[in-house]
């Protein structure tokens, strides 16, 4: 091990022979040990030191561990600490609340003392994969201009191991993904389904996710309401089956609504907040963080150019602080500055706006996204070298890449 692994554990546990056991393996293994066996004093002392993990029994005399879990994680200043149970409770129930309050990861004692480290360090080195299933706008694009980067309209996933899958929009890039999960994936899937807005090429192949049909899997569809009319009217007008034959009473699965607004939530340990973007009608943008690593999914999105009398400077730093400092930024780049003047009040950026927003903001990747459908490969080819162009030209080191369907990048 090198210094650069070593990590400051947390153990909270009211029993001193676990404290011990668990605290010399960990401090033969290089790691920082701090400990209590009060949950309360462990709390502020967690909160002043952040500590790069926090081991916590469950069953507490005071506070018990699934509170002290769900206090830290609800600690903006400890986004980047994680939290593993070590607990005696081997029960279903345990684990998945648990992970419900936030804990990235679950250890039943008695626990192996050979393999505790190397396990310990599998749950906090979790890794996000982000995955581009379509990565067009407006309309599909079959043919011979779409062989590279793909045809199909806007569907993202973001995955962790051990956690719900997290799946970006509903365009037909979806279809793809239903595909790879069906040769993929073993036993009952859970998964939220956050849609950006109900524009035809965000929702309209949700229809054809297998997925939502097999007993026993669970969807969450969550997005913004439009005034009165809620996320479960949005889905199931498009499948009323006059628009298309099956409805949403025809999912086999457990799926269920939740209309959001600019809010932050949690799912299972995973932050994911939302801000209002500007596009016509309600369109949110997602920002998906995890151990102090994030991605952001800014589509549909209109930058102004700033000799515009709609260009709004306050919403443009607004939305580079959200997505500041985020290691990929996808979003919207439908035009080239050539075409966007024909397209403005459209609800879509041009090459130089997001060039504008990924010096702003300083991604570690800036990903363009959601393609006009009059657009082939080379034109695709065309923006990414105007965008790489424009970065160099700011003296930016942000990388910028143009993904296509199946490309991935971890984090
Ligand atoms: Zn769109
Ligand atoms: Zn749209």
């Amino acid at each position: 091990m090198t210094n650069s692994d070593a990590l400051t554990f947390f153990i909270v546990d009211d029993d001193p022979s676990i404290i011990k056991l668990v605290g010399a393996i960990l401090g033969v293994a290089g790691h920082e040990v701090v400990s209590s066996q009060s949950s309360v004093e462990a709390l502020e002392q967690i909160a002043t030191t952040k500590p790069d993990v926090v081991i916590a029994d469950i069953m507490l005399p005071e506070m018990d561990g699934f509170q002290l879990c769900k206090r830290v994680k609800s600690n903006p200043d400890l986004v980047d600490t994680r939290v593993v149970m070590l607990s005696a409770k081997a029960y279903d129930f345990d684990k998945t609340y648990a992970s419900k309050m936030g804990a990235d990861g679950y250890i039943v004692k008695p626990f192996n003392p050979d393999t505790l480290a190397d396990d310990l360090m599998a749950i906090v080195s979790a890794s996000m994969t982000v995955r581009y299933w379509g990565v067009r706008g407006t309309l599909p694009v079959p043919g011979e201009g779409a062989l590279r980067y793909g045809g199909n309209t806007s569907c993202v996933t973001v995955e962790v191991p051990n956690k719900p899958i997290l799946i970006f929009d509903a365009g037909t890039g979806i279809k793809k993904l239903s595909d790879h999960m069906f040769k993929t994936m073993k036993g009952p899937i859970t998964g939220k389904v956050f849609i950006s807005h109900p524009h035809w090429d965000h929702i309209n192949a949700l229809p054809f996710f297998g997925p939502m049909y097999v007993p026993g899997n669970e969807f969450e569809i969550l997005g913004a309401h439009h005034g009165d009319t809620t996320m479960r009217e949005l889905i199931s007008a498009q499948m009323d089956g006059i628009y298309f034959p099956i409805t949403i009473r025809e999912f086999g699965s457990r799926v269920y609504f939740r209309d959001l607004g600019e809010e932050t939530i949690q799912v299972e340990g995973i932050t994911v907040r939302t801000m209002l973007l500007h596009h016509p009608g309600n369109c949110l943008g997602y920002r998906i963080e995890l151990g102090g690593k994030s991605v952001c999914y800014i589509t549909d999105n209109e930058l102004f150019l700033p000799d515009n009398p709609l260009y709004n400077e306050s919403y443009v730093e607004h939305l580079a602080d959200f997505c500041r400092g985020t290691d990929v930024l996808i979003t919207d780049t439908t035009y080239t500055d050539e075409e966007y003047p024909s397209k403005v009040t459209w609800g879509h950026s041009c090459v130089s706006q997001v060039v504008d927003l990924a010096h702003r903001a300083q991604p570690g990747k800036l990903h363009l996204f959601h393609h006009d459908p009059d657009q082939s490969d080379d034109d695709i080819d065309a923006k990414l070298n105007a965008a790489r162009k424009g970065l160099a030209d700011l003296g930016s080191n942000v990388i910028c890449e143009a993904p296509s369907e199946g490309d991935f990048v971890k984090l």
